[in-house]
């Protein structure tokens, strides 16, 4: 057995490259396949009135509009904008394709299963699931041969996480953002991999990482997903982000959730961009869609749901100031709510310009309050 070991990891032949990757870029447009979680038959987790189908499908749109305007990409989504069902071409492939599908799955399993009793692959089970059930499996099977047959070149599966032992009205344990990709094993890992850590780079300036210990460090690799390609089943790169936890504030309020929804799709697309353009595994410098933003001195504070304390978390967050020393960002999420975490972050950034803000006023400590010598260093940083 020793010495097929050996062997575990090169068995599938790589079925695409970072280096091929952004060799096309520039020369024809990058195209993207975007997958919102869940459907209208099963809607995924809820929390309230908020399901994870439609808050997917929301993601999906504003991730597709930002790569609709970049010229090096093209993008779809397999699920309609305004009703969520599947798109026509994706029902045709799927009605046209059924029994090719159906022959896939079972020779996918089959050669896998092989492979792992002949000791050419490792079995790696991070999270024991129970199966999806066999629709479910049967459309996710049916996206990676579709972005097979299509020469899609990245898949995207978007979803928002939940914790599983809370109660309906309350809010889990954990908090942020991770991505699943694909198994080292798989045929498609290097690549898939390799986006994400950009991808993670540029959500990493503003978003908590997850804090569920399975989730530590961000990309999580797994063999079983298959929407990243389980039994070896998709050739594209594939990635499946959950951009967060359902419960989190920020994502239940619909004008603080559009905003953050925007930002969290322009991260995204500069992390592509980012693995695209950049050689050096650097970390790139923020930038935050919700900037410029001019702040109004008369901002009322403390504050919920407020664009103007959304645009100043992302600006203290720039300033290396938010969250403030001692605290992380799952702690100090940016939410548009103004309480001790933006408090104490703001003050700091009074005292970093004291000359500006604190000294003009005779006033030695920061306050954290809002007031129009703020307002004006803010605008002069942030505003244009
Ligand atoms: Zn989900």
């Amino acid at each position: 057995m020793d010495g097929l070991r050996q062997f575990a990891g090169l068995f599938f032949a790589e079925t695409t490259t970072p280096e091929a990757l952004r060799d096309a870029y520039g020369k024809r447009p990058i195209s993207i396949l975007v997958v919102p979680g869940h459907d209208n038959i099963s809607s995924g987790t809820a929390f309230g009135t908020l399901s994870e189908s439609d808050l997917n499908l929301e993601m999906a749109y504003g991730l597709a509009r930002v790569f609709e305007s970049n010229p090096d990409f093209t993008v779809a989504v397999t699920r309609r904008e305004q009703d969520g069902g599947y798109q026509e071409w994706f029902a045709e492939y799927q009605e046209r394709e059924g029994e090719a599908i159906t022959r896939f799955i079972e020779e996918k399993r089959k050669i896998f299963r092989e492979a792992v009793e002949q000791g050419f692959v490792e079995r790696h089970v991070a999270v024991e699931r129970t199966d999806a059930p066999s629709r479910v499996a049967f459309d996710l099977y049916t996206v990676n041969k579709y972005a097979i047959d299509n020469g899609i070149d990245i898949v995207l599966h978007l979803h928002w996480n939940d914790y599983a032992g809370r109660r309906p009205r309350q809010v889990g344990k954990y908090s942020g953002f991770a991505i699943y990709v694909p198994d080292k094993e798989m045929p498609n890992a290097r690549a898939s991999r390799a986006l994400a850590q950009n991808i993670a780079a540029r959500l990493s300036h503003f978003f908590a990482p997850s804090d569920m210990p399975l989730e530590k460090g961000v990309i999580v690799e797994d063999q079983e997903l298959i929407a990243v390609g389980s039994n070896a089943s998709q050739e594209r790169a594939s990635l499946l982000i959950e951009y967060g936890y359902i419960y989190e504030s920020q994502f239940l309020d619909r004008a603080v959730r559009a905003v953050i929804l925007k930002e969290l799709a322009h991260q995204t697309e500069w992390g592509l961009v980012d693995f695209f353009t950049t050689e050096t595994s650097e970390v790139t410098p923020g930038i935050a869609s919700i900037l410029p933003y001019r702040w109004e001195e008369s901002l009322s504070l403390p504050a919920r749901d407020s664009e103007g304390v959304l645009a100043l978390q992302a600006a203290l967050a720039l300033e290396g100031l938010y969250p403030p020393d001692g605290r992380s960002k799952n702690d100090c999420p940016i939410s548009g709510n103004f309480g001790p975490c933006t408090r104490a972050a703001l003050a700091n950034f009074q005292e970093k310009y004291r000359a500006e803000i604190l000294e003009p006023i005779g006033l030695k400590r920061g306050t954290g309050t809002f007031g129009k010598m703020t307002a004006e260093t803010l605008n002069r940083r942030f505003g244009e």
